[in-house]
């Protein structure tokens, strides 16, 4: 990690507060970037939390409640990093849900609230962005496996990541005016965050269909999003990065 040096940048990574946006966020901290957090609020206040928590490891955070299928608040946060910074050079579009279910039984409101926070919410974050995103900026936006194989019982979550991978393709084209590449990582089955929920038994089945026979590890889709948001990925724009130990070969 001690070849990225990211001294001087803004980086804004949506849903900070845990999971693998958390040790991203943490990860461009130690690399000398000025840091901000995002949660959205819950009743318990443990989102808050969370995101304090990872504050703490932060030189100078700052903390943003936003969620990001609400237009006036991504705005409002924008605002918030331009009253702080005067700008933001790299963007994490990683905030995401899963509510899993056949399409036989997935409710109107199951499949639409995974494709507005998911899908929905990157276009927004991304529309909002452009407007403070400095010359040089980077955009890196999460998308899956999922979006490129469709998995079972994600007809929601599968469509929202394959919608992303084609909002990347479109914000690389557009945003290339303003000297900002857009692309996406697409992970396969990490160890932390939503992968976590699954069943033992619906793991180790994938782990048999993974080539290199085990999960990838957060750090390792960590580095690819350090990766693209360095120097050294700056003739890269409108792709898709595989960390997937090989599981889908596009
Ligand atoms: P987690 O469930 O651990 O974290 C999701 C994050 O998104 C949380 O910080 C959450 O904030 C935030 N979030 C959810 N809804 C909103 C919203 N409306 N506005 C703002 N933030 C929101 O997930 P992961 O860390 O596992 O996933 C991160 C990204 O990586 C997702 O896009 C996911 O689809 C993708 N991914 C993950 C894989 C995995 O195996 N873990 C595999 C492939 C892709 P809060 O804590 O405040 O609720």
């Amino acid at each position: 990690m001690s070849d990225f040096d990211f001294n001087g940048k803004v980086v804004l990574v949506t849903g900070s507060s845990r999971g693998i946006g958390a040790e991203m966020i943490k990860a461009f901290g130690k690399c000398g970037a000025a840091c901000v957090v995002n949660y959205v609020a819950d009743s318990e206040g443990r989102n808050e939390a969370d995101a304090e928590s990872v504050a703490k490891e932060l030189k100078n955070p700052l903390v943003i409640e936003c969620d990001v299928t609400k237009s006036e608040q991504v705005e409002a946060m924008m605002k918030q990093i331009q009253d702080r910074h005067g700008g933001l050079d790299i963007l994490v579009n990683n905030s995401g849900i899963i509510r899993d279910r056949t399409i036989k039984k997935m409710s109107m409101d199951e499949f639409e609230s995974v494709v507005r926070v998911n899908l929905t919410g990157t276009f927004t974050v991304t529309q909002k962005a452009a407007t403070i995103l400095r010359s040089g900026g980077r955009i890196v936006n999460l998308s899956s496996v999922s979006g490129q194989m469709g998995l079972f019982g994600q007809a929601n979550y599968s469509s929202s990541k394959a919608g992303i991978i084609a909002l990347t393709k479109v914000s690389a084209r557009e945003l290339s005016r303003q000297n900002i590449t857009v692309n996406a990582i697409a992970p396969g089955f990490i160890d932390v965050g939503m992968s976590k929920g699954m069943p033992d038994e619906v793991t180790q089945n994938f782990i048999k269909q993974i080539p290199l026979g085990r999960l990838g590890n957060v750090n390792e889709i960590v580095s690819a999003a350090l990766f693209l948001a360095s120097p050294m990925a700056s003739y890269i724009t409108g792709q898709v990065l595989n960390v997937n130990g090989g599981f889908y070969m596009g």
